[in-house]
């Protein structure tokens, strides 16, 4: 993770990614922009990966970054079609992939969707660029004969994770529901790592064969299976520590993130001690 990155994300997990916080970073870096179709492309970099979808009828986006980086996704969008963006799709309310929505709106009549949990949340935070449209289960968005399905499986990440499913292109955006350096159990917005599980079986069942995760590259339907398996051998680890008797300082001391590939980076281990309550449930 680059250092603009950390401190932005520092800013946008603390509420404070308003146009006064951002004054005090230096622009953003550039992105790199990741062919996975002719018509499908990512945008790896500063904040989650966005996904740009070009039609005859217009451009669909998944996620937005941080809001300093709408010009750089804008410019992105427009050099591969000169098609309107017509919708903006986000996978959860975290400020690394709804920066950008406000910034977005202001450049086009551009709709934006997303979990009605996501929705409330960033009403709730005040966060800018609410989107328009919020759905339960899941909704579908078909331009130029081409569709996104944004899909709900249960609690994960967060209580508001989509997953977005391109039948087309048997590709999906997982949003934070996969991010490559370790999971982040965002247990004040609703996360949930014993329905994580659940969640990315629902999401394995579809008929897919590249993913795109909420951080870091592109990979393949047997990446997000391993992760899955992860996701339910940390549960396991903690569940096993408590049932020795470790208190959760303790626990959460002991728990040990080596085996299952992952950075002991800062934000699973400020997920540990909720992950010991949970197990505890
Ligand atoms: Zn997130």
């Amino acid at each position: 993770m680059n250092l603009w990155n950390t401190r932005a994300l520092g800013l946008a997990l603390a509420g404070l990614a308003g146009a006064l916080a951002w004054s005090q970073l230096p622009p953003p870096p550039p992105l790199n922009l990741i062919k996975i179709a002719d018509d499908l492309h990512m945008l790896e970099g500063s904040g989650g990966n966005v996904a740009l979808l070009t039609t005859s009828e217009g451009t669909i986006i998944v996620d937005d970054k941080f809001a300093p980086n709408v010009p750089q996704i804008y410019e992105a969008a427009k050099k591969l079609s000169d098609k309107p963006i017509r919708y903006l799709l986000n996978t959860h309310h975290h400020g690394d992939h709804t920066g950008g929505n406000a910034g977005m709106m202001a450049k086009e009549p551009t709709e934006i969707l997303a979990h009605a949990n996501a929705r409330d949340r960033m009403i709730k935070g005040a966060m800018p660029g609410v989107p328009r449209i919020g759905y339960r289960d899941g909704i579908t968005v078909g331009l130029g004969g081409v569709e996104v399905r944004a899909m709900h499986f249960g609690r994960g990440h967060t209580d508001g994770d989509a997953v977005v499913f391109l039948p087309k292109h048997r590709v999906v955006h997982m949003g934070d529901l996969y991010s490559v350096a370790g999971p982040f159990i965002d247990y004040s917005s609703g996360g949930s790592a014993l329905e994580w599980v659940s969640t990315l079986d629902g999401a394995l069942a579809l008929d897919f064969d590249t993913v795109i995760p909420g951080h870091g590259p592109v990979l393949k339907k047997a990446d997000l299976r391993e992760y899955r398996n992860k996701i339910a051998a940390m549960a396991k680890q903690m569940k096993d520590l408590r049932s020795k008797g470790l208190s959760k300082d303790d626990a959460v001391k002991a728990f040990d993130p080596k085996p299952l590939g992952w950075e002991p980076g800062r934000l699973l281990a400020r997920a540990l001690p909720g992950l010991y309550d949970e197990v505890g449930k």
